[in-house]
C-alpha cells in the first residue's frame, strides 16, 4: 500500500462507483491518504454508476444555476430550450411525495441542499454536464421543453462520469485495489479501525482512521432479494453490477449499525425481456423501456394492469417493475401506433430490443407472445372508445388528456391505438437497486440502535436506509451518492482516528 502522505491519516473506501469515489477525492481533499478497494476486476469496475445515463437530479432556479453546473450554454442551446427550473421546495416535496412522507427529513434536506454544490464540485474535479435532451424533453413549438425537474447528465454517461472520477482520483494520488473485496471490518475498542480484504494475494487487513462504506446495496443477491423482497424477487433481472451483493451492509451490521429504509422496497423497471440475467456494459441501460407513457402495457390475460399516465415517466418507472414482476408469468408488452412511434426513446431502436410490428391490432394480437389475442383486442376496443379526445396531446406537461371509465384509467397522454403500423416491446422486471439499508445521519456517519455513531465508520450511496421509499424520482441515485460520499469522506479525513 503506497503512503501517499506520510503520516495523514489513512482513510479506506470500500466500493469504486460514484459514491465511493466523490468519498474518496473528498477524503483526499481533506488531507488524508486514501485506498479504494473494488471488489470487480478493473474491466467490470464502476459498479452500477457505470451503467446509467448518469442523469443527475438538482435544484436550480433558473438558467443561470443551471449554468453553474453545465458551464456556459451555447446561444443556440438557450434560445431553442425551456430549461424551466427546480426550485429545492420542489425537489423536496418530490422526496417526500415519492416516498408517503417516509422519506428522512435530514437526509431530504441535506440531498437537497447541496445538489448543485455537489454538482458543481464535481465539475471542478472535471466531470462535465450536458443537457439531457434525449428522454427529459419534448418539442413543442420548436423548442425544446424539459419536463419531470431532470435537466443534466454527465458527458459520457455512466461510463463517462466514472472515468472523469477515475482520472481526478488519479492526478489526486488515490490508490484503487481491483479485485479486492471486503469481507470485514475490523473494530479495537469499539471503533473500526480497518477492513478485511480478500485480494489476488490472499487475506489482510487494511488499517485505516476510518472507513467509507460505499459499495451498494443487495440486489444482486438472489437470497437476500427473495428474504427481503419477497417470493418471485430472485427471478427478477439485475440491470446492473453483480458485485452489489449486499457486503457493506452485513458487514456494518455486524459491527453494531442500525438497519434504515425500506427493506422490502427497491428501484425496479420495465427491461427488456430477453436481457442477461445481470448487466451488460455494452447495452448498460439501453435494456429498459421508458416509454410507456406514450403507449398501453397490457399482461399475459391482454389486460392493462397499471396507469401508463399517472404521471411523468420520471416519478412512476422505478415503481412500475415491480407492477410487472406481479404479473402471470411475470411479463407484459408495451404497445404504440404510428402516432408516438417517433416520440420513443432511444433504447426502442436498439437492434437487441424485442420488438413486434404489424399493420393491425388483429395482427398484432397474434403476434403478442403468451397473451390472450381475444382479451387483447377487448382491452383495445375498450380504451380507444376511453379515450377523452376533447383534451390535446401534449408530452411536454401533464397534458389531462385521459380516458374515462376504465380500470386503471389512462391520466394523461392517452391517444387511441388505431394508427398503423403498430409496434409492441416485450418486458419483464429489471431490479436497479435495494431501498433498505444502513441508517446515517445527515453527516453520513453509520448510526447504531442507539443514534449513535460507529466510531470511525461513514456510508454513502445505494447501501444508506432512509431517502426512497416504494418510489423514487429519476436521477436521485448518482445525486444522492455524490452529496454523502462527498461528506463522507471529509468526515473520515477529519475523524480522530
Ligand atoms: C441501468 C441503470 C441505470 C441507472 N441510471 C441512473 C441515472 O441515470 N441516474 C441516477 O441517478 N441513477 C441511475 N441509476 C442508479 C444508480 O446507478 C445508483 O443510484 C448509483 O450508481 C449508486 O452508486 P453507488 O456508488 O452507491 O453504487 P455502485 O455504483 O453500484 O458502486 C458500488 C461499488 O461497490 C463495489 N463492491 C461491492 N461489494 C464490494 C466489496 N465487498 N468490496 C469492495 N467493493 C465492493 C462494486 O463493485 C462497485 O464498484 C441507474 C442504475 C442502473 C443499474
Amino acid at each position: 500500500m503506497r503512503d501517499q502522505v506520510p503520516g495523514k491519516r489513512r482513510v479506506v473506501v470500500v466500493g469504486a462507483g460514484n459514491a465511493a469515489l466523490c468519498a474518496a477525492l473528498s477524503a483526499r481533499e481533506g488531507g488524508a491518504a486514501v485506498t479504494v478497494l473494488e471488489r470487480a476486476p478493473r474491466p467490470e469496475h464502476g459498479g452500477n454508476s457505470r451503467f446509467t445515463m448518469a442523469s443527475m437530479r438538482f435544484a436550480y432556479g433558473g438558467l443561470d444555476e443551471l449554468q453553474e453546473v453545465a458551464g456556459r450554454l451555447s446561444a443556440e442551446e438557450t434560445a431553442t430550450s425551456d430549461f424551466g427550473s427546480y426550485p429545492e421546495s420542489q425537489f423536496v416535496r418530490d422526496l417526500e411525495r415519492m416516498s408517503g412522507g417516509r422519506a428522512d427529513p435530514d437526509l431530504v434536506a441535506t440531498l437537497v441542499s447541496r445538489s448543485r454544490p455537489t454538482l458543481r464540485w464535481m465539475r471542478g474535479l472535471g466531470v462535465e454536464f450536458v443537457p439531457l435532451y434525449a428522454g427529459q424533453a419534448f418539442e413543442v413549438d420548436g423548442k425544446h421543453r424539459f419536463w419531470g425537474g431532470l435537466t443534466l447528465q454527465a458527458r459520457g454517461g455512466g461510463p463517462g462520469l466514472v472515468a472523469s472520477l477515475q482520472r481526478a482520483a488519479e492526478r489526486a494520488g488515490i490508490e484503487v485495489l481491483y479485485e479486492s473485496r471486503a469481507v470485514r471490518l475490523h473494530v479495537e475498542g469499539g471503533s473500526v479501525r480497518g477492513v478485511e480484504v480478500e485480494g489476488p494475494s490472499g487475506s489482510r487487513t487494511l488499517p485505516a482512521g476510518a472507513v467509507v462504506l460505499a459499495s451498494g446495496g443487495f440486489e444482486a443477491n438472489r437470497e437476500w432479494r427473495r428474504q427481503h423482497l419477497g417470493e418471485g424477487w430472485e427471478a427478477a433481472k439485475v440491470r446492473g453490477s453483480r458485485f452489489n451483493t449486499g457486503d457493506g451492509i452485513r458487514m456494518a451490521l455486524e459491527a453494531g449499525a442500525a438497519r434504515a429504509g425500506q427493506w422490502t422496497g427497491c428501484h425496479a423497471v420495465a427491461w427488456d425481456l430477453n436481457a442477461p440475467e445481470v448487466g451488460n456494459l455494452e447495452v448498460r441501460h439501453r435494456y429498459q423501456k421508458h416509454s410507456y407513457p406514450l403507449g398501453i402495457v397490457v399482461n399475459a390475460r391482454g389486460e392493462r394492469f397499471l396507469d401508463e399516465g399517472a404521471d411523468f415517466r420520471n416519478y412512476t418507472y422505478a415503481r412500475y417493475g415491480r407492477k410487472v414482476l406481479e404479473q402471470p408469468g411475470r411479463f407484459a408488452w408495451q404497445v404504440f401506433d404510428s402516432r408516438v412511434s417517433g416520440l420513443l426513446r432511444d433504447e426502442y431502436h436498439q437492434s437487441h430490443a424485442s420488438r413486434v410490428t404489424a399493420d393491425s391490432v388483429e395482427e398484432l394480437a397474434g403476434r403478442l407472445d403468451g397473451v390472450d389475442e381475444e382479451g387483447f383486442l377487448r382491452t383495445v376496443r375498450d380504451f380507444n372508445a376511453a379515450v377523452r379526445r376533447d383534451v390535446r396531446f401534449d408530452p411536454s406537461a401533464r397534458d389531462g388528456r385521459s380516458t374515462r371509465g376504465l380500470v386503471p384509467d389512462k391520466s394523461n397522454w392517452a391517444n387511441p391505438l388505431d394508427r398503423p403500423p403498430f409496434e409492441a416491446f416485450a418486458v419483464t422486471c429489471g431490479i436497479t437497486f435495494t431501498f433498505g439499508g444502513l441508517r446515517v445521519d445527515s453527516l453520513a456517519r453509520v448510526l447504531d440502535e442507539d443514534g449513535r455513531p460507529l466510531d470511525g465508520l461513514f456510508a454513502a450511496g445505494e447501501l444508506v436506509g432512509g431517502l426512497f421509499y416504494d418510489n423514487y424520482p429519476g436521477g436521485s441515485g448518482l445525486t444522492a451518492g455524490a452529496v454523502f460520499g462527498r461528506i463522507a469522506g471529509g468526515g473520515a479525513a477529519g475523524h480522530d482516528g
